[in-house]
């Protein structure tokens, strides 16, 4: 039963723990997991911030996913937990991410290890638009992939769920790369979908219980929506989850690809929910990202969804009408990392400040992302918010 989506309705992450065992039992393919099941679990660790911003998949699901694991007979020593998050990756970035996150202390108490070593290998795909993908060493010795995002909104893809948690195996500053190859968000979307095909998780656990809406993925703000979410389909989900932000998931980039590759379908059918089907209903009054609100969901490739013949012309006109990062100078503490994370050399620190060189942009809005203190707002023409 690959195409189900189970949702589940849940007070708070005290009960987290039952919940995803519930999700276990229902998926078909944890029947696997033994005691030389080697396995993988992957939180959304996007930067350093504690739970309850709502940025990183909450520990108490982690530890559920670790429980569910322990008690179908997997081995302490076979279990890991990685992420990278955007900027550098290395082994003291790795243990201070892990610990703001709340994710050590879980780990400590479950008697399972987080991954420091932050090592990459250099992989070759057959991919639409990727050829070679940098992985996350464990990730390639992997058995068994459990992939535990957060539900939120992002200001880039409209989006981000089961589908863009998994560019986080792709270690830090490569991810940068990646948008400096494809700033358009089509080829984007088709390298997201090649990654997911090239290393598909098993299974993804969503963390709906405080979500983000507004400008997420890191900018935006929670809003409890009290739902946690499983399925071994990493589309479905997200078109699920689409459609509970009243967001058109074709406007999604690596949903309009998959969809082009026929991976999935263009909205989520409610026939493939288990669970109270009522939970799939837009949640009211949603705040999308600043960039996908307006006429049509107006967002930061438009050129990308029109027709084909007069592509050209907006093309042309696009980087100057397109929704873009700005620095809020009151705010910014001048502690550089947007600068560090842009892969275009598009920021520059002056006077213990940021600034944006709008020519070089490429409206990644990694530095969105990235900044500690809510300092990066996303800009467009006021008529896109009609
Ligand atoms: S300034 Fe920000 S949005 Fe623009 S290219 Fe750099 S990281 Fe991306
Ligand atoms: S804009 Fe944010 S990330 Fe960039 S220097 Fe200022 S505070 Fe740091």
């Amino acid at each position: 039963m690959k195409e189900k989506v189970y949702i589940k309705k849940v007070n708070g992450y005290q009960d987290a723990v039952e919940v995803v065992e519930d999700m276990f039992c229902q998926l078909e393919s944890t029947k696997q997991i033994n005691e030389n099941t080697k396995i993988i679990l992957k939180p959304n660790l996007l930067a350093k911030h504690i739970p309850e911003h709502a940025v990183t998949t909450h520990p108490e699901i982690l530890r559920g996913a670790i429980k569910a694991c322990l008690s179908r007979g997997a081995k302490r020593e076979n279990i890991l937990v990685l992420d990278s998050a955007g900027g550098i990756y290395n082994s003291g970035q790795m243990k201070s991410l892990y610990q703001v996150c709340g994710l050590t202390k879980v780990c400590n108490e479950e008697g399972v290890a987080l991954y420091t070593l932050c090592q990459s290998t250099t992989i070759d795909i057959d991919g639409q638009v990727a050829k070679q993908f940098d992985i996350i060493n464990p990730v390639l010795q992997a058995d068994y992939i459990i992939n535990l995002p957060k539900m939120k909104t992002h200001v880039m893809t409209g989006m981000s769920a089961a589908c863009k948690n998994m560019f986080g195996i792709i270690p830090g500053l490569k991810k940068s790369e990646w948008h400096m190859r494809f700033p358009d968000k089509e080829r984007f979307g088709h390298m997201i979908v090649d990654l997911l095909e090239a290393i598909p998780p098993n299974i993804a656990i969503v963390d709906g219980i405080l979500a983000m809406e507004g400008d997420g993925p890191a900018g935006g703000n929670p809003r409890n929506v009290g739902i946690v979410m499983a399925s071994e389909n990493m589309y479905q989900l997200d078109l699920a989850i689409a459609g509970m932000m009243n967001l058109n998931a074709m406007r999604v980039p690596y949903l309009k690809a998959a969809n082009s590759r026929n991976l999935c379908s263009e909205s989520f059918d409610k026939k493939d929910i288990v669970g109270d089907e009522t939970l799939l209903e837009p949640i009211s009054n949603w705040k999308l990202p600043e960039s996908y609100t307006g006429k049509n969901n107006a967002n930061t490739d438009f050129a990308a969804f029109v027709p084909s013949f007069i592509r050209p012309i907006v093309k042309k006109i696009e980087h100057t009408i397109a929704p873009h990062p700005v620095i809020d100078k009151k705010r910014c503490i001048g502690c550089g990392k947007c600068k560090e994370i842009c892969s275009k050399d598009a920021i520059i620190i002056k006077d213990k400040k940021a600034k944006i060189i709008r020519k070089q942009c490429i409206h990644c809005f990694c530095c969105h992302e990235v900044c500690p203190v809510k300092a990066i707002e996303v800009k467009k023409l006021e008529i896109f918010k009609l």
